[in-house]
Formats: structure tokens, C-alpha cells, sequence
């Protein structure tokens, strides 16, 4: 946590209005004009977020996902999971109310996941963190395409409703059904997930551990083509403002 400006610009924002996704996870909505380098249609774009820490401090920036955006109102959604008070911007949110300030940076110019239009299957593994960038590809997709996500939340009441003019299908699965800590129910559903024939994306974003045991299935067992495989940890267990060698 630091006083000091990154050495990129970044740009003051305002709470305009706050939503419950779920009971943890809390939908910020900001005027998103300041974004010059934010591409149309491309989803899952992401932008560092940091947060008012008092005595003119702010957090060191941390990642988030452009959920939506709005080009005739110029909104955009950030969709904030609410992990507990132990970091700087989950407290934030969950206490922040519209008026409230912070800042963003520019969207990273190499973020965003670009939609093959030859691509016909698709599988989306994620945890709450990934599910602003599975919400936007997944109204991205063509309607030509299948997309299946996996998508692990805590319990039932943390499922989102999921669309997609692609047919969509979509298992979620529950820590809470999960008695040994170090389950890890992403990795199961990768290990016994029908992988369709013909050109198949598989976009992965969860804890960094189980995101890399996912990773090394995918490629080593189940013979997936490094090319058509995105998986990145989106955070750490027991780690403040990890940074994934492939974020
Ligand atoms: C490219 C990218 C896009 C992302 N998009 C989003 C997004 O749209 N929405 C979103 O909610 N998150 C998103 N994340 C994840 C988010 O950046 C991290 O969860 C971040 O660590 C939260 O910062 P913090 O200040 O709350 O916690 P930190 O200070 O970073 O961490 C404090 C403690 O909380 C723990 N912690 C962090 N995240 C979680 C979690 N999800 N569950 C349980 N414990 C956790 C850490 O292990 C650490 O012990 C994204 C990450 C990346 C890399």
C-alpha cells in the first residue's frame, strides 16, 4: 500500500450506483468515458482499481474485470467480489456507497479475450473473481457457438444468471459441499469434463494453485493444444496482490 502514483495515469471515478449480484458479490457502477483505450466487443478487459485508503493513501492497484459497458450512457459495470475485510479493496467495497471516489487505471492493452468466429466449443472454468469475464464473453459468443462453464461459488445463493446468444449450459459447483480444504472442485470438473471434438477454447480463472493444476491437466492428460488454452490466477491463497505470470 502506497502514496505513490504507478507510472501509468490514472483516472478519478465516482460510485454512481451499487447493486447486490449476490450476497457477495456487489456490482459498482462508474461513468467509464475516462477509458480511452477500452476496446468495443472485446470482453473480459481488465484495469488496475485502487482504493482511498485515508490520510491521502491509496492501495496498490489491484485487478479487475470490465463487466459491461454501456457505449450510449457511457456506464460500466465492475462486478466486486466480497472475499471479507483482509484486503484493501474487498473492505472497500463492501462498505462503498454512491458518491464514494476512487481511481482506475487505462484497460491493460493486452487484456481482453478475442472471440475466434471458426471456434465452436467452448469451456469456461472459473471461480466468483472469473465471473465478470465469463459474463462477457459468454454475451460475446456467436450463436453458433456451445459454450459449458463450471463455475465454483461458495454455496447456492452466490449462483448469477448466465446468458448467451451462444447455446449455453452451465454447472455450478459448491465449496460448501467440499469438506476437505484442500478440495479442489474446479480441478475435479476439468479432469472429468467432456472436451467436444472440433475446435474447443477453454478459458480458465480462479486461485492461482488450482488454476495451475488445472493448466498442467490440461495440457499433460488430457492433450489440449497450448494454443487454444487461456488460464490464468486471478488471486492467491494467503497472498495480498498476487500477480499471475500470465494475468
Ligand atoms: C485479470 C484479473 C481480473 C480480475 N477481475 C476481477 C473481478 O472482476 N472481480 C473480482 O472480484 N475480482 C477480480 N480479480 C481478482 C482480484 O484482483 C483479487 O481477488 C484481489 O486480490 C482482490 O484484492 P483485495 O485488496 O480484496 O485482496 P488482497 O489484498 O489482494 O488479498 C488479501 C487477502 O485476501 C485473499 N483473497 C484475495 N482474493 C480472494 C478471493 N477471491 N477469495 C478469497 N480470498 C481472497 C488473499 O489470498 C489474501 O490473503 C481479478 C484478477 C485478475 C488477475
Amino acid at each position: 500500500m502506497s502514496s505513490e502514483r504507478p507510472p501509468y495515469q490514472l483516472h478519478p471515478v465516482t460510485v454512481k450506483r451499487c447493486q447486490r449480484v449476490s450476497p457477495h458479490m456487489k456490482r459498482i457502477t462508474i461513468d467509464g468515458s475516462c477509458l480511452s483505450t477500452l476496446r468495443l466487443g472485446l470482453p473480459a478487459q481488465w484495469f488496475k482499481l485502487f482504493v482511498p485508503l485515508g490520510d491521502d493513501q491509496r492501495s496498490n492497484g489491484r485487478a479487475y474485470t470490465v463487466r459491461s459497458f454501456d457505449q450510449a450512457t457511457q456506464e460500466l459495470d465492475i462486478d466486486l467480489f466480497l472475499h471479507g475485510d483482509s484486503g484493501p479493496v474487498s473492505a472497500w467495497a463492501e462498505r462503498a456507497q454512491v458518491g464514494d471516489g476512487f481511481e482506475i487505471s487505462d484497460v491493460h492493452p493486452r487484456s481482453g479475450f478475442s472471440i475466434d468466429p471458426a471456434t465452436e466449443h467452448y469451456l469456461l472454468f472459473g471461480d466468483e473473481t472469473a465471473l465478470p469475464a465469463i459474463g462477457a464473453i459468454l454475451e460475446a459468443l456467436p450463436a453458433h457457438a456451445k459454450a459449458h462453464v463450471f463455475a465454483e461459488v461458495a454455496t447456492p445463493a452466490e449462483r448469477q444468471e448466465l446468458a448467451s446468444p451462444a447455446a449455453l449450459s452451465a454447472t455450478w459447483l459448491f465449496r460448501e459441499d467440499n469438506a476437505r480444504a484442500s478440495a479442489m472442485p474446479l480441478e475435479a470438473a476439468a479432469r472429468s469434463a467432456q472436451i467436444p471434438a472440433g475446435v474447443t477454447a477453454i478459458w480458465v480463472a480462479a486461485e492461482s494453485t488450482e488454476v495451475a493444476a488445472i493448466r498442467k491437466l490440461l495440457l499433460k492428460e488430457r492433450g489440449i493444444d497450448r494454443a487454444n488454452l487461456h488460464a490464468t490466477g486471478y488471486w492467491k491463497r494467503g497472498e495480498a496482490d498476487h500477480r499471475d505470470e500470465e494475468a
